[in-house]
């Protein structure tokens, strides 16, 4: 096994005054060395709160239970020093812009260099080479002229560049980029997922990239993990995924994503909301919006059925599609 991430049961609920609320339910998932898996949904669907889980970065009033297994380690049996040891050294997160910004106080130098020093243990003029060649390495010309710059004095992509070089820093096994061009125009978000996908073969890291767009997951997954409501409701690896999906909600990502290569291709948005989580409908969750819902949907909370080589689908529906499957298989 090559796993550099387990996630088994993941489940994340907040204390409130109304009582304990789930944000996230039973999830579970693998991501192996080269790989970049997806996990794709909409906003407040818990794909956030999962990837701040495998960093250790839940707020207080938030508890996670199962497992989350880094190189065979658990997470959520560690204690915080010991967390912050892997979060420094084999775990990087990146995030939107906006919300990491760099500190516009020091140099982009010193913010590169900071954690060489701290976390290996590098001199400064080593440090100082080391930056450099980060920086060269995420594609930012005039490295040594970009070192005495403050984040204000650099674009957005630019920023982003500098974000992925200190992420980079500490050589980790396993990258989580939390939206991480969704605040960057359409050109510079392709440069930055070429950026991620070329780092991952250079280093062999694997990647989490979180997303609410299928157009990204349609560049850069090898495995693909669709979020609603808290819960899995589809893996696959992405060729299956966006040939043969399973999941209604799925189907409705992908009606909802613009193609290139057709244009009589009509963007057609899943109607309706996502539910919040203290206000989960009876029974399936995607019932309320979905137009293949049965009776037994509006009651009966469905099963994760297996309807191909690992490919699963949190649908009612899912369950002849394993007869036939088995059926094929066996046949
Ligand atoms: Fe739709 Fe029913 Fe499947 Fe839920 S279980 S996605 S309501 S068909
Ligand atoms: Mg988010």
């Amino acid at each position: 096994q090559n796993s550099v991430l387990e996630v088994e049961g993941l489940g994340v609920r907040f204390r409130t005054e109304e009582g304990d609320v789930p944000a996230v339910q039973g999830a579970s998932f693998s991501v192996q060395r080269g790989e970049v898996l997806c996990i794709v949904g909409e906003s407040g669907c818990g794909k956030s709160i999962t990837s701040l889980s495998v960093m250790g970065l839940l707020p207080d009033s938030a508890k996670a239970e199962g497992s989350i297994r880094f190189d065979g380690n658990d997470l959520l049996a560690m204690s915080q020093e010991e967390i912050r040891q892997i979060r420094g050294n084999e775990v990087s997160m990146i995030f939107q812009e906006p919300m990491t910004s760099l500190n516009p106080v020091f140099t982009v130098g010193f913010q590169v260099m900071e954690p060489l020093v701290i976390h290996r243990k590098l001199s400064k003029r080593e440090a100082y080479e080391e930056a450099v060649r980060l920086l060269e390495q995420v594609g930012i010309p005039d490295p040594r002229k970009r070192m005495e710059q403050y984040p204000h004095e650099l674009s957005g992509g630019m920023r982003q560049r500098v974000m992925i070089a200190i992420a980079l820093s500490c050589q980790p096994k396993l990258l989580i980029a939390d939206e991480p061009t969704t605040a960057l125009d359409v050109t510079i978000q392709a440069q930055i997922l070429d950026l991620i996908l070329k780092l991952k073969e250079e280093t062999g890291m694997g990647v989490v990239l979180i997303t609410h767009d299928m157009g990204v997951v349609a560049e850069t997954a090898d495995r693909v993990v669709v979020m609603y409501a808290g819960k899995v409701v589809e893996e696959a690896d992405a060729e299956t995924l966006f040939q043969d999906p399973k999941h209604p909600y799925t189907k409705g990502l992908l009606r909802s994503m613009p193609s290139v290569d057709d244009e009589t291709y009509a963007l057609e948005p899943i109607p309706g909301k996502l539910p919040k989580p203290g206000e989960m409908p009876q029974g399936c969750p995607f019932h309320p919006r979905c137009d293949d819902a049965m009776d037994r949907c509006r009651v009966e909370s469905p099963r994760v059925f297996t309807v191909g080589p690992g490919h699963t689908s949190r649908c009612w529906l899912g369950e002849e599609e394993k007869q036939n499957h088995a059926g094929k298989s066996v046949g």
